[in-house]
């Protein structure tokens, strides 16, 4: 089997040179979170601390960090409360939600598929029994409040926070840019993208791949102050088998990719976690429900299908000439 790419190191989302390289500002780039982080602001120190931050929600939240909290609750036996953090309970919690607010679209508890699967791997293209046993262990989870513990009620649940940390740290990374008095400032956490403020007096400029076309290659961009912009594109980390792509998104339904033929979703928001946990369900769903559920949550979406592009009415969105 080829692995034809991993493109954990590329950002989903493309930010117009002219915005990005602002000669004011200083910026600094980390691998962190499984992806390449770069923030852009005029305080080295409070940029820091960001990278600092980001480094904590890592070692708390990562599937990979044996002592990550994530980590406990995925190897404990199955039955057993696992007590955590309130900060990993909340973030369950709201997780939680998001599950019940797309219709079972978003679901931590996918990981089982997501190993399955492989594909950030060697790539491995399941047996349907194989997928169907996989999609036993898709369920809920169970969040004792009282007691901040959190149990999988079956051998073999296991929870992956993929779809919505990298928007968590996003939030996280606002919250200390502002704390610190920055007033302008943007960064890309592997696709999602967090901006202060206006880019001098203009707003921020974000240019949204193209998922048909090399990377760095956009179809449209949008112009934004103050917002998250959070991309999920099934282009991002995929694997060929018999001449068939198979990505990192699948359908908790299903077991499987999404069917339907939306390429990539973008979200813009006022919520890293909301827009990541958004971005990641609108891309199961299809391309009207994926509309709906944006505004339903009072965020905004673009809708990149095959059919065409597809956005919510209140976007300030420049399409580029095919
Ligand atoms: P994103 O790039 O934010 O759309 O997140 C994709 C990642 O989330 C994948 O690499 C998986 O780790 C995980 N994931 C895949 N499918 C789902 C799903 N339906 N719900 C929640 N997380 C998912
Ligand atoms: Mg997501």
């Amino acid at each position: 089997m080829k692995k034809v790419l991993i493109a954990a190191l590329c950002a989903a989302l493309v930010i117009c040179v002219a915005a990005y390289l602002r000669d004011d500002g200083y910026s600094q780039t980390e691998y962190m979170l499984n992806t390449v982080i770069t923030i852009t602001a005029d305080d080295k120190a409070a940029v820091a601390e960001c990278f600092d931050e980001i480094r904590r929600i890592e070692n708390l939240l990562s599937v990979y960090l044996p002592d990550s909290e994530i980590w406990a609750i995925n190897s404990a036996p199955a039955g057993t409360p696992v007590k955590v953090s309130q900060e990993t309970f909340d973030l369950l919690k709201k997780a939680d939600e998001y599950k019940r607010l797309t219709g079972g679209a978003f679901d931590i508890t996918i990981k089982p598929l997501v190993d399955l699967w492989d594909v950030a791997g060697e790539g491995y293209v399941p047996t349907d029994a194989e997928i169907s046993a996989a999609l036993e262990l898709v369920g809920d989870i169970i969040l004792d409040e009282e007691n901040l513990t959190v149990t999988l009620p079956k051998e073999g649940m296991a929870i992956d926070l993929g779809g919505i940390a990298k928007g968590y740290a996003g939030d996280k990374v606002r919250q200390i840019l502002l704390a610190n008095g920055v007033d302008s400032a943007i960064a890309d956490l592997g696709g999602n993208i967090v901006t202060i403020g206006r880019n001098g007096n203009k707003d921020w400029c974000i240019g949204l791949q193209n998922p048909n076309a090399q990377r760095g290659t956009t179809f449209a961009d949008i112009s934004i102050e103050d917002k998250f912009v959070v991309t999920s594109g099934g282009y991002e980390r995929y694997f060929e088998k018999d001449g068939q792509t198979y990505h990192h998104i699948f359908d908790p339904a299903t077991g499987r990719n999404p069917h339907g033929d939306t390429l990539s979703v973008t979200i813009v928001a006022d919520d890293g976690a909301l827009a990541d946990a958004l971005s990641t369900a609108c891309f199961v769903v299809n391309s009207e429900q994926a509309i709906a559920l944006a505004e339903s949550k009072g965020a905004q979406a673009v809708v990149y299908t095959a059919q065409g592009v597809f956005h919510t009415d209140d976007l300030s969105i420049h399409m580029e000439d095919k």
